[in-house]
């Protein structure tokens, strides 16, 4: 067990969700928003975790000091070793935690406690895709607003590249629509694997998929996007259906592209022109 540095109780609530966590839980988790700073952890702060952070908000802003908040940890790390003579089992800080500031084992005779595995599972199920494992609209319009104020704050660039299947109709209306879904799902792992740890990929439609790649240039994302288009090429030339994509690229930080609504349409033009020029193509719109 970790024991932790003295710091601010600002940096409490994040130390006592985020330590250890980063070390163990796989890049495709919620592990994954190591990569993206508090990002995700916000976005489910928001929805499923809006209780525990609550309560640990509550608890180290609003009642406890400095001081305190580093006892609060160290009952917490003793209490998981409690728990795991308990149970005979590891479950977790997040449970830890949780169950520590809520008491419930407290409380019942026989727990069962889940570990943050489950944790892991349920936080993937509401924030990713099933088919094609990329994150969720929602996810997506919640992250690229926080990012985009990030970005816009600190002087940076950030681009966005709009992905469409081209004629994904005939597709489904040739090969049936299994094959389609099977597409969609390679093209989410193609993506997935293919895209740097910091960059973000979601399902942003039907077979409309959306990369946010952050601290990036315009020609810099550009050269991402064609070599991701490449890829995919090259992926389906040899078996299955010859599938393509097109995509547009725009970027905060040009001249009329200030915010999330102008930065959408801007990429959806560019995507609109790749489309008219013929698809399997990047284009960029300033
Ligand atoms: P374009 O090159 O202009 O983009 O043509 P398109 O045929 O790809 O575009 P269109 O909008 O006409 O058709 C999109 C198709 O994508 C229709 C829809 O059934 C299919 N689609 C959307 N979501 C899914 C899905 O989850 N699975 C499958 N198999 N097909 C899907
Ligand atoms: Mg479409
Ligand atoms: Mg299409």
């Amino acid at each position: 067990m970790k024991n932790p540095k003295r710091r601010s109780s600002d940096d409490t609530t994040e130390k006592l969700i985020d330590i250890e966590s980063k070390e163990r839980l796989s890049s495709q988790s919620i592990g994954a928003m190591s990569d993206q700073p508090g990002l995700l952890k916000e976005y489910l702060e928001s929805s499923i975790y809006n209780t525990f952070s609550e309560l640990i908000f509550r608890l180290t802003h609003e009642i406890y000091t400095e001081d305190k908040a580093e006892s609060l940890w160290n009952d917490i790390a003793a209490h998981r070793e409690g728990l795991k003579g308990k149970l005979g089992r590891d479950v977790g800080i997040l449970v830890a935690a949780l169950d520590y500031l809520s008491n419930i084992s407290g409380d019942i005779l026989n727990p069962k406690i889940i570990d943050d595995s489950r944790i892991e599972a349920v936080a993937d199920r509401a924030t990713r895709d099933s088919l094609t494992g990329l994150y969720l609209r929602g996810v997506f319009d919640f992250s690229l607003d926080r990012l985009i104020r990030q970005h816009i704050s600190s002087n940076r660039f950030l681009c966005l590249a709009l992905v469409d299947i081209d004629d994904f109709k005939s597709v489904n209306d040739t090969y049936g629509h299994q094959t389609g879904d099977k597409v969609l799902r390679d093209i989410g792992g193609l993506l997935l694997k293919n895209t740097r740890k910091d960059d973000f990929t979601a399902r942003y439609g039907g077979e409309e998929l959306a990369i946010i790649f952050p601290h990036t240039s315009f020609d810099d994302a550009f050269a991402l996007a064609e070599r991701l288009r490449e890829d995919i090429r090259q992926y389906f030339s040899t078996d299955g259906p010859p599938v393509t994509v097109s995509m547009g690229v725009s970027c905060i930080g040009q001249p009329t592209v200030t915010n999330m609504r102008e930065l959408v349409r801007s990429a959806d033009r560019a995507l609109y022109k790749a489309k008219a020029s013929g698809k399997n193509r990047v284009e960029g719109s300033a």
